[in-house]
């Protein structure tokens, strides 16, 4: 490059940290020499192009932060699939406001029913909405609440799953939770009440849930901050993955359901 006036050009974007631009610059200088569009076209373009490539970039780091187990989006969603969930309460709560106002989203259901793709895809939607948002298995928070209260780091801890505005807690339930573990998740769901949102998935209905606590004032107290400001969708359906191996033939449909019910139970 032997052109001052372009190198200093470079120069500043990159001490600017506008990357896109300095990469698009002196390809959009000789379009722009060609079709001579208008300036303000000019440099919108530009920016627009910067603008889309940081925000992208932040999603992503946004996304691998939440340490979400994968990447489902609302929009692969089969609701047709599923019609005991309400398309139009999901599409609703995917504007995020539940989180603006840190409010509480629960999926019960069977194994399976979408529960968690559901709470990823939210995630997904709170994370373009530019919410810090965080994911745990029950199992994952309870290990790990139980580790730092070992180690004399509970408060660190606590304060760490406080953090994110949005915490998905997967699968209570799934793992019984002794009455220790039980008051330390305890914790976490008091602290972020009224002050961060928490999507919760569930194979359990709430009626059981003194027996995934094994105490039922403990479970009540929790249900009690969880509840009060949330909306509960029951998913009450067929496993999406049971209609998989059924339609890749390693299943039989119809009367024999004995097989079902077994991978149902495994799951
Ligand atoms: P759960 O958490 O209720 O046990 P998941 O959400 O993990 O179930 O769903 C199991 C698998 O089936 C995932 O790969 C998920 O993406 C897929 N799945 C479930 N329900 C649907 C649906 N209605 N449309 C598309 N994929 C679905
Ligand atoms: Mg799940």
């Amino acid at each position: 490059m032997d052109n001052p006036l372009l190198e200093r050009l470079n120069e500043n974007l990159r001490a600017l940290k506008l990357h896109r631009v300095r990469e698009r610059l002196e390809a959009e200088l000789e379009n722009a020499g060609r079709d001579m569009p208008p300036y303000a076209e000019f440099l919108s373009k530009l920016l627009d192009d910067e603008l889309a490539v940081k925000l992208e970039k932040q999603t992503s780091l946004s996304t691998s932060l939440a340490k979400l187990p994968y990447v489902k989006t609302l929009e692969a969603f089969d609701f047709g699939f599923q019609p005991s969930v309400d398309a139009k309460q999901i599409k609703e709560l995917a504007a995020c406001l539940f989180v603006g106002r840190a409010e509480n989203v629960i999926f019960l259901g069977p194994p399976g029913t979408g529960k968690t793709h559901l709470a990823v895809a939210l995630g997904l939607k709170a994370i373009a909405h530019k919410y810090r948002v965080l994911f745990v298995s029950a199992a994952a928070l309870v290990a790990s609440l139980n580790k730092a209260y070992s180690e004399n780091k509970l408060e660190e801890k606590l304060k760490q799953y406080c953090m994110p505005r949005l915490l998905i807690i997967d699968e209570i339930g799934y793992v019984p939770v002794d009455t220790h573990g039980a008051h330390l998740l305890f914790q976490i769901i008091s602290r972020r009440y009224e002050r961060g949102s928490i999507v919760l998935t569930s194979n359990r209905g709430f009626g059981q849930w003194d027996e995934i606590f094994g105490d039922a004032i403990i479970a009540t107290a929790i249900l009690d901050r969880l509840l009060h400001h949330s909306t509960v969708i029951n998913i009450k359906g067929d496993s999406f993955r049971l209609k998989e191996k059924k339609r890749a033939g390693l299943l039989k449909s119809g009367n024999d359901n004995n097989g079902l019910d077994l991978i149902s139970k495994a799951m």
